[in-house]
């Protein structure tokens, strides 16, 4: 098992790029364009959002820009499969082997994202910028590559996080208690500005390695390279120290400030309500450098590309963090319902009473997100809400297999925690591991799977009936 999947490769050799994977797209069908000129405010993540699961989507003009805009990029786990060009059962094991055995990126001198550049920044001038959920405070980059660097190692990271644009050079910022802001807190402790790039416009492994919950210096571009099975090439920025991907689409480079917060926010996201305003980093644009017919990428807040992207990588590190202390967890599923991030259903092959708990205990320790555990039996569908819900309904009893854990750290986004401290449950939904013959046993119409309905039926039912019953 987890052999690795082919390369992918563009056909003329170069590195898997935006484009690469939009051509793909078209040629399969999941490729929209939509009408020249839709407005940049509501009405292209309105379309984009009507789509969410259907296609993507391209934007020519939009706003007047000479700049297009792409959303959903994915729209479904088979999608992501697709952009590694692995089969969708195989997909949390790619990722896996992926965070393990990174790919180092290689740095070159030449850059296609350097084609163009311009010093003199007005942001909303420069790029199609939208505003997408209605009471946004207005256009966020929400598809950039925020990557740092260590201030003392150099060790870069690459995260995502809301960009609100605050001015013509100025964006407002959302760092959670994670690397970037770890990063940045070192450099405020000296007083310095922490050095960054935002990249917009990459392949989707490579949006997809920035969600890895990897630890702090380990650098996602590396699981990037692992996931394309060819390092990423890198360019270092004009401005500063930062290593950007050189065959992305457009590249900002800039500083987050020290001792400086501004009002930033509200901003719809992914648990579908909205993230509020308050004071947060400022970051200040030093260049932008782009190709020649650039393309921007954008991801409408808490819509399905926001999900499923969130989605994949988590499941991969839950499933790799659970199966290092528990050999009987079989696979993992961040729920819709759940936001992709709030409630886990775990797959086990049960072996001893007892263990759904620590399973239980160890995918809150997992990821802070992590609020809702339900442990459920191999023969439960886990792609299935409805059998999750009858594994609840049948093999669960609230005052024995209920865990409750009070006052634990979780999503500061989830807007019915006390700023960020939850409570977790966790639901042990498996049957006993011994059980009488008939107890439990899933009730089975014997040779359902050989049925095949166009010779088990007749042609003409309206015909049939009247012989059937006849006056
Ligand atoms: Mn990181």
């Amino acid at each position: 098992m987890n052999s690795p999947a082919p390369a992918l490769r563009n056909d003329d050799g170069a590195p898997p790029d935006l484009r690469q994977w939009l051509r793909q797209l078209a040629a399969t069908d999941r490729l929209a364009v939509a009408r020249s000129g839709v407005s940049l405010i509501d009405e292209l993540a309105a379309i984009s959002k009507k789509l969410e699961n259907a296609s993507a989507v391209v934007f020519p003009s939009p706003g007047g820009h000479a700049i297009p805009v792409v959303a959903n990029l994915f729209i479904d786990r088979r999608s992501v499969a697709d952009s590694m060009a692995v089969p969708v059962g195989q997909l949390l094991a790619r990722f896996q082997n992926a965070v393990r055995r990174p790919l180092p990126w290689i740095e070159v001198k030449d850059a296609p994202v350097q084609e163009q550049v311009h010093r003199e920044i007005d942001l909303l001038k420069l790029l199609p910028i939208p505003k997408h959920n209605e009471h946004d405070s207005g256009p966020y980059i929400t598809a950039a590559l925020l990557i740092a660097r260590n201030p003392k190692t150099g060790i870069q990271n690459v995260s995502i996080h809301r960009c609100q644009i605050s001015g013509a050079d100025r964006i407002g910022v959302l760092l959670l208690p994670r690397h970037t802001r770890h990063y940045f807190g070192m450099a405020e402790r000296e007083g310095l500005p922490l050095e960054i790039a935002l990249v917009i416009g990459v392949h989707p492994a490579l949006i997809l390695a920035s969600q890895a919950i990897a630890a702090l210096d380990e650098d996602e571009m590396h699981i990037a390279g692992a996931l394309l099975g060819r390092p990423v090439e890198m360019v270092k920025c004009l401005t500063n120290e930062v290593r950007v991907p050189a065959h992305a689409e457009i590249v900002l480079e800039g500083r987050i400030l020290p001792r400086l917060r501004e009002p930033e926010g509200p901003f719809g996201e992914f648990p579908q309500y909205y993230g509020d305003r308050a004071d947060r980093e400022v970051i200040r644009i030093d260049a932008l450098t782009r190709r020649r017919h650039a393309i921007f990428h954008t991801i409408v807040g808490g819509g399905m590309e926001h999900l499923v992207l969130g989605e994949i990588p988590r499941e991969a590190t839950l499933l790799e963090h659970l199966q290092r202390s528990f050999p009987s967890v079989r696979d993992v599923r961040l729920t819709r319902g759940g936001t992709c991030r709030y409630h886990l259903a775990v797959q086990i092959e049960k072996t001893s009473e007892g263990e759904p708990k620590n399973i239980i205990m160890g995918a809150f320790a997992g990821h802070y997100d992590v609020k809702q555990v339900v442990v459920v039996d191999a023969d439960v569908d886990i792609d299935d809400p409805n059998e999750i819900e009858w594994a609840v309904a049948t093999r669960f009893q609230a005052d024995r297999d209920l865990v409750i854990i009070r006052g634990a750290q979780g999503s500061k986004l989830d807007p019915s925690s006390d700023n960020g401290i939850s409570a977790k449950m966790g639901l042990d939904a498996t049957k006993p591991v011994a059980t009488g013959p008939l107890e439990f046993k899933r009730i089975h119409v014997k040779g359902i799977e050989a049925v095949d309905l166009a010779t088990a039926l007749q042609q003409e039912p309206l015909e049939a009936l009247s012989r059937i019953i006849a006056d």
